[in-house]
């Protein structure tokens, strides 16, 4: 992912801390107030759209803007009061609507400031996923505006108030989805012709320039990543910026983890624990591995034919819209005679094949199959309201393909607790349990 690519070139060890250690991440009320703007503005595509064509100056399109995401906040809020909850004791959840609010309302300011500039664009591809399977790069675009002749690869800084920083975090992690975009667009990962980056934050815009530097930045961070993901591969942490300490919120857990392999080296650690890292090691190794094949569908299809893909059942064309409800969670896609391939509680990918594009980037949603009919399926949706991915895919052909669950992060959770913070108990059940296969 373009943000795991970003982090790596900033400090290796502290990707490495949340992907392979599975350390979890932070969570200040700054970073929790961007969860429900990402999740208000991943259902707005429809409306920044509509908005955008109607034209206005910048303070009408943000009192518009602000005005028709009211409902969405109210879909999005007791979800998100309903997470926060769940995953701490005591929440002041008032304290945490103010910030999030103003954090949107932010964020609709710098957005209306671009919207004002610029034409409004043939589509708002909202929360695209892009896949190209050549450098095997994956990442989830936060929009790209497109019109006929160029485009635009947007990311929402919603995670701070800060204005982003040139050759930062969020300068490496844009360039990075630029470069899934030329993808997108048939043309090599470094050509930015016609593709505009910015970044949309609190108040403000920011069109970071993807440099030779920050792309050989880029290039290399992926390389590493993709190394650290493959178990069988040596890592050092390669990148450390040196301001990259200050900020880090895994200073306790990158102390620990540095200790345990330093003493492990020099045959310090001491036999408990020495045991201890070598069953949690294993066990990570055996989830790596898992999660590489979890990926497998998504190469199999950008890489072969469709009639190969639909003979083996990887996929399935032949489908169109049918009737939905706007506000209904699941759509009906028509296919005479119902799905060959597919059956309910399937995990699939929904694809509108648009022409001139790749398979694994063209437009695609996240569901399961929910009923299979002679008429077609119908499919739940993950996150997405069923107006906004009727909108992206009206007119085209659409295929179905399998997809799996990668609950590996939950996983490697796991571990990091029994190896870093469980009590003596907990981890010996848990260090028995490790041992077996
Ligand atoms: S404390 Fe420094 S070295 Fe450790 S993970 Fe954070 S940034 Fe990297």
């Amino acid at each position: 992912m373009s943000s795991w690519i970003a982090q790596a070139a900033l400090c290796g060890w502290k990707f490495r801390l949340g992907l392979i250690f599975g350390v979890p991440g932070g969570g200040n009320r700054g970073s929790l107030a961007g969860f429900f703007v990402h999740q208000v503005l991943s259902r707005a595509g429809e409306t920044i759209e509509r908005v955008w064509h109607s034209g206005g100056t910048e303070s009408s399109i943000v009192d518009q803007l602000a005005g028709e995401l009211n409902p969405v906040q109210a879909l999005v809020l007791p979800e998100w009061r309903k997470d926060l909850e769940d995953r701490y004791e005591s929440v002041d959840f008032d304290a945490h609507r103010i910030v999030a609010e103003m954090r949107l309302r932010g964020i609709v300011e710098g957005l209306a400031q671009y919207m004002a500039r610029r034409e409004p664009p043939r589509k708002v591809l909202n929360e695209l996923q892009i896949m190209d399977p050549h450098t095997h790069h994956e990442g989830r675009l936060d929009a790209i505006f497109e019109w006929d002749d160029r485009c635009a690869t947007v990311d929402f800084k919603t995670y701070s108030d800060e204005a982003p920083r040139s050759h930062g975090y969020d300068h490496l992690q844009i360039v990075a989805n630029g470069m899934l975009a030329n993808y997108r667009y048939g043309r090599p990962g470094t050509d930015f012709t016609n593709n505009e980056l910015v970044i949309i934050y609190t108040g403000g815009l920011y069109f970071p320039r993807p440099t030779q530097r920050m792309v050989e930045r880029v290039t290399s961070a992926r390389d590493y990543v993709l190394g650290c993901l493959q178990s069988s591969q040596s890592h050092e942490a390669q990148t450390l910026n040196r301001y990259a300490c200050q900020f880090c919120e895994k200073q306790d857990a990158c102390g620990f983890y540095r200790t345990i392999e330093r003493l492990h080296r020099t045959g310090q650690l001491a036999d408990a624990d020495e045991e201890l890292r070598r069953s949690t090691w294993r066990r990570r190794y055996a989830i790596l591995d898992y999660r590489q094949i979890s990926h497998k569908n998504k190469f199999t299809v950008a890489l072969n034919q469709l009639r190969l893909l639909e003979q083996y059942k990887v996929l399935e064309t032949g489908y169109s819209l049918g009737p939905s409800s706007p506000n209904a969670n699941s759509m009906l896609l028509i296919r005479r005679g119902g799905s060959n391939a597919f059956l309910e509680g399937d995990a699939v990918r929904i694809i509108g094949l648009e022409p001139g594009r790749p398979i694994m980037g063209s437009i695609n949603f996240n569901g399961s199959v929910e009923v299979v009919s002679q008429q077609g399926v119908e499919v739940g949706l993950t996150g997405r309201p069923v107006s906004d991915v009727c909108r992206l895919l009206n007119g085209l052909p659409i295929a179905l393909m399998r997809t799996e669950v990668d609950l590996t992060k939950r996983e490697l959770q796991a571990l990091d607790y029994i190896q870093r913070r469980a009590s003596p108990t907990v981890r010996e059940i848990a260090e028995a349990l490790l041992g077996e296969e």
